[in-house]
């Protein structure tokens, strides 16, 4: 079953390069709504629960570390078909691979360092939207 919402962390190298409101721009501009929004930072512990799917993988380490080396915008997002759209618009993991005019594309510098985060399934954006807002923050 597919839903409406999908859940996205600017990364910290976005907040670093200030291109925290270019991106959101480009989200609102391409069709999203937002439905929550913060600044926050995630602990040690969060990013790797949060990645926890990854905890094997040789850049483990380091993705843990990058995520949580300063703030990050964590946000909901509301659209027709949310999760596969705002894929499509982020693009590949390696921006090298993302296509021309995604987010990835115009604003991340590696496949580590790329910029965004977006829900890979219906199911994960919920928990990872909950996880980061109360329901008196979801409008
Ligand atoms: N990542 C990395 N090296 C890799 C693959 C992934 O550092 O070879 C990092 C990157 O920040 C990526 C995150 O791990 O966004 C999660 O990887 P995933 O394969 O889930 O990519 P995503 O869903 O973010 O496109
Ligand atoms: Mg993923």
């Amino acid at each position: 079953m597919s839903t409406n919402k999908t859940f996205t962390m600017l990364k910290p190298d976005s907040v670093e390069k200030r291109n925290i409101g270019a991106i959101l721009e480009k989200i609102t501009a391409s069709g999203f709504r937002i439905v929550a929004l913060k600044l926050t930072q995630l602990t040690h512990s969060d990013a790797e629960a949060f990645y926890a799917v990854h905890n094997e993988r040789p850049f483990f380490g380091e993705l843990v570390t990058y995520m949580t080396r300063g703030p990050i915008v964590a946000a909901i997002l509301e659209k027709e078909n949310a999760v596969e759209d705002f894929r499509t618009l982020i693009g590949a993991t390696n921006p090298a691979e993302a296509a021309e005019g995604t987010i990835r594309n115009m604003f991340a510098d590696s496949i580590s360092e790329n910029a965004v985060h977006g829900s890979d399934s219906d199911e994960n954006a919920a928990i990872e939207g909950q996880f980061h807002f109360s329901a008196r923050e979801m409008f």
